[in-house]
């Protein structure tokens, strides 16, 4: 295995300064930033991993969010040109938030809607997991398991393994209403995918991976208690380490598409950050500054270490 990226969705700069856990502080790092557009603003994760995958700015993609597409850019445009004028948390109402997906949201984005290739279908031999807007999977030199947002399960290729990964893992959990519950699961899920992930490296025989883990973002937008919020991160950062020892990389790439900052918003108690997402790396050549910088790093690497 050459190259493995993980993102840790919603990691954050200044927690993970703080928690230095084990794997992640043996790496380089760097603050990580989306595109100038959004610097500003809240990045999703829907338009953020899209733009780190494709290395193309959300006005091209036109994936808003998870929830939405940019189908009327006229609209948005005047809309972006006023929104700093919009509280996004009035009296702890997410007013922003709800007039955007009144105007914009839509139909949840597919893998179809997303006109350029991703990273993975350009290097052979490689394995996607889990990673946002990539429902449903597209035939390629790989494993390609899809990210939210999708009906009630992911999708799989090739599709003969389909039925054996959903007895390992079966997808992202649903907020009910038992909050401590939906807390506890959220963990043994994230156990499951990890073992999912192991297996299939074990059936085929990758050279690269790119594998979102959402469980820091999901935990955040409902955790307030810091001791808690360090442990959840010295579970992905064991984790993490897990694979790598499973997987033996040349070079491994972590990486969020946003940090999380805490604020009481709606059903929310932490809310995205966009200007703490993190990269960290064995190799500090793979080490950018945005998210429309990545794409071009990593092939322009694979390529001079290929040929
Ligand atoms: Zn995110």
């Amino acid at each position: 295995m050459k190259l493995l990226i993980i993102g840790w969705d919603g990691a954050t700069y200044n927690h993970l300064e703080k928690i230095k856990p084990k794997f992640y502080r043996k790496l380089h790092r760097q603050i990580f930033l989306p595109e100038p557009f959004w610097q500003k603003r809240e990045v999703d994760s829907g338009a953020a991993w899209t733009t780190i995958t494709t290395g193309k700015s959300f006005f091209e993609h036109k994936v808003l969010s998870i929830s939405g597409k940019l189908e009327n850019e006229t609209l948005f445009k005047l809309f972006s040109k006023l929104d700093f004028l919009i509280p996004s948390n009035l009296f702890g109402k997410a007013v922003k938030f709800w007039l955007m997906s009144k105007l914009f949201y839509k139909h949840p984005p597919l893998s179809n809607d997303v006109k350029f290739p991703r990273i993975w279908e350009l290097i052979p031999n490689s394995l996607a997991w889990g990673v946002p807007v990539t429902h449903p999977p597209k035939p390629i030199y790989g494993v390609w398991v899809s990210g939210m947002p999708y009906p009630d399960s992911y999708g799989v290729y090739p599709k003969r393994i389909e039925g054996k990964l959903k007895k390992i893992y079966s997808g992202e959990l649903k907020r009910g209403s038992d909050l401590k519950e939906y807390k506890k699961k959220m963990f043994e899920e994230h156990f499951k995918e990890v073992k999912a992930i192991k297996w299939l490296y074990d059936n085929f025989d990758f050279n690269f991976a790119f594998i979102v883990f959402t469980l820091p973002d999901r935990f955040m937008h409902v955790e307030e208690e810091w001791e808690k919020i360090e442990k959840m991160y010295e579970i992905v950062d064991e984790s993490t380490g897990e694979l790598v020892e499973h997987m033996q990389p040349e070079e491994v790439v972590i990486l969020s598409d946003h940090g999380m900052k805490k604020e009481k918003r709606a059903k929310w108690v932490h809310i995205h950050d966009s200007k703490q997402g993190i990269i960290a790396s064995t190799n500090p050549k793979l080490l950018v500054d945005t998210h429309l910088d990545l794409f071009d790093r990593v092939l322009n690497w694979w390529k001079s270490e290929t040929s």
